[in-house]
């Protein structure tokens, strides 16, 4: 899941919005709730796709990344692998 949590602020009160309602920081819509703002922003706002490796933990933004990572570094691995994992 790509990082959103710089996207998100959290209002202090005092101002025209009840405490701690959650803030998009790019467009700046509210949210009562957690959940909410991180559905808006993963589905407005989060347009780069993150491709995580099948064998460790890097991830890269496009899928030819992630391709050469496979190749270089798991190529024993990816071969083995020729069952679709879903
Ligand atoms: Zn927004
Ligand atoms: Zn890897």
């Amino acid at each position: 899941m790509a990082k959103i949590a710089h996207l998100i602020r959290v209002d202090p009160g005092g101002g025209s919005h009840p405490k701690g309602t959650r803030i998009c920081n790019v467009c700046n819509a509210t949210f009562a709730q957690i959940k909410s703002i991180e559905d808006h922003i993963e589905a407005v706002h989060v347009k780069i796709p993150v491709y995580e490796c099948d064998f460790c933990s890097e991830t890269f933004t496009y899928r030819g990344a992630k391709h050469n990572h496979v190749s270089k570094y798991h190529r024993e691995q990816n071969k083995m692998k020729n069952i679709p994992h879903y």
